[in-house]
């Protein structure tokens, strides 16, 4: 069996306590990928020292130096992709398609990273007094705390790591305990690339460790990805410790289907949007609204498609759908079917457990699908995290609209139609952080913001331009070259 370790100051070091946990491949817990350092205080103590001792240096180098270390990052994981990918699948299930699609959003980022190290704008304002100069600048925030989840266990790292090492920042990542080999191979490629000793440090571990780096007083920002209750925890720690936090967290995402919309683009976007990654996505759609009038066709188009979709390893050829993560995913959805039943909506499809066929050392959940949900039922309303579509059926677009917009999320949204008045009354109506027009609910794009609303987010945005506020502030400059003391609000206002 493989031992992998915490990398800190540059060094591969174990945890201070030896303590270790496995990862295991979720399509066949036979296959074990290896042991990792179940990480405690004393290592996150020792990683947060070896980032800020690597703060003055890395602060000081020039950000286009710094972009030039992120464009070999992005051929390095483009020389990768191919086998960064069979890794990641191994490791967290979703077919190879999905993880190579998941690397090129890494490389995306890293290019547009290392674009912006050119830009990284400020601001000069004219000042209220003569001979005196305004600007505002960015500064990096300064030790960074990264955790994230294992469903998009290198694109959505590196959300928040490739624009913190553009801004200047160093940092202490730490992976997902379900995705701690992605992480290795991660940071090797950027240790590779040539970002320095301490600049990023990996410590692994689960909820523990993660607790210990948001309450460490020599963090000053948490960026976070995961669930809404481990999120919400986090808040209440750096609201005390006064921290800088992102959220990003869970979603029950909704489409509508009008009447007037191409049913055929909106079935693929709805297999896309409820099956890949298992459902197990933020983005997932979870919930599909359909107008009366077209509910029935749709409903026997979808289970028919539904029910074709092929389960198994997600490295072999023609694999639609890979496994759940792990037994408590499992035991979760299964739940999840059982109260819907209890609470009457109808089974249409799927609602169990697949074995067979080289499955049965795997987690594998059939595509589910539940019609007659109405809005107050608990599979309406709570991230079920698994290939489990509620289906609702409605009269009108403003009925759409109200049960799309009943739920305590707001990741991610979409409609389908050819009305061209419904498509951008949407885009306002849907309280959503994402909409997409006739589009399913997941294909983020790397340069442009990406977060939600509601309990989903707390204000801040990865992606896109937007991520560079969250890793930097703002420093305000005057420089008086008047020779004089110059008192604004008084020396240039008449009484
Ligand atoms: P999770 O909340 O269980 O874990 C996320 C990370 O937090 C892991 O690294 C975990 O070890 C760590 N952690 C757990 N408890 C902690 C604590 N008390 N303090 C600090 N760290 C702690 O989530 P998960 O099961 O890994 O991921 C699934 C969830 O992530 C879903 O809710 C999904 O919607 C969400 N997600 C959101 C986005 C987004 O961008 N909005 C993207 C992907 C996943």
């Amino acid at each position: 069996m493989s031992t992998f370790q915490n990398c800190i100051d540059g060094a591969w070091v174990d945890a201070a306590t030896g303590d270790t946990f496995t990862s295991t491949n979720p399509a066949d817990t036979t296959d074990t990928i290896g042991t990792f350092p179940a990480s405690g205080a004393a290592d996150v103590d020792r990683a947060v020292a070896a980032a800020r001792a690597a703060l003055p240096d890395w602060r000081a180098t020039p950000a286009p130096q710094r972009g030039t270390i992120l464009r070999r990052i992005g051929d390095l994981l483009t020389e990768r992709k191919a086998a960064l990918a069979q890794a990641m699948t191994r490791e967290m299930g979703k077919t190879v398609a999905e993880t190579k699609g998941d690397v090129q959003e890494a490389i995306d980022t890293a290019y547009y990273a290392a674009s912006e190290t050119r830009r990284l704008f400020g601001h000069t304002v004219p000042s209220e007094l003569p001979d005196k100069f305004n600007m505002a600048i960015r500064r990096p925030v300064g030790v960074c705390g990264i955790i994230t989840a294992w469903n998009f266990p290198v694109a959505v790292p590196t959300w928040k790591i490739f624009p913190a090492l553009a801004a200047g920042n160093t940092m202490v990542y730490k992976p997902s305990e379900e995705s701690p080999h992605c992480g290795v191979l991660l940071v090797e490629i950027l240790h590779d690339a040539g970002v320095p000793d301490g600049v990023i440090n990996l410590v692994h571990g689960g909820g523990p460790a993660g607790q210990h780096l948001v309450a460490h007083d020599d963090v000053d920002a948490i960026s976070f990805t995961g669930s809404s209750e481990t999120g919400k925890a986090i808040g209440e720690v750096c609201g005390r410790t006064n921290k800088r936090v992102s959220l990003e967290m869970g979603g029950k995402n909704p489409m509508i289907v009008m009447d007037d919309a191409d049913l055929d683009l909106a079935l693929e976007g709805v297999l896309w949007g409820a099956f890949g990654t298992t459902g197990q996505r933020c983005t997932a759609t979870s919930r599909l609204i359909l107008h009366e009038a077209i509910h029935d066709t749709f409903v026997d188009m979808l289970t028919e498609a539904a029910q074709a979709l092929t389960l198994g390893d997600g490295r072999t050829d023609g694999i639609d759908v890979g496994p759940l993560i792990n037994e408590g995913a499992l035991q979760k959805v299964q739940h999840y079917v059982a109260v819907g039943q209890e609470e009457g909506a109808t089974l249409a499809l799927g609602g169990s457990r697949v074995t067979g066929d080289g499955r049965d050392n795997g987690f594998f959940f059939a595509p589910t699908v539940f019609t007659d949900v109405t809005p107050a039922m608990t599979i309406a309303q709570e991230e079920i995290f698994g290939p489990v579509l509620s289906v609702f059926k409605v009269s009108s677009y403003e009925e759409a609209v109200d049960v799309a917009n009943n739920t305590r999320y707001g990741l991610s949204s979409s409609i389908y139609t050819e009305n061209v008045r419904h498509s951008f009354r949407a885009m306002h109506d849907l309280e959503a952080g994402i909409t997409y027009v006739n589009g399913p609910t997941i294909g983020a794009e790397a340069h442009m913001p990406f977060g939600g609303v509601k309990e989903t987010g707390n204000g801040h945005r990865d992606g896109g331009w937007t991520v560079f506020d969250f890793f930097t502030e703002w420093k305000t400059v005057y420089v008086d070259f008047s020779g004089e003391l110059q008192k604004a609000q008084m020396d240039n206002v008449d009484d």
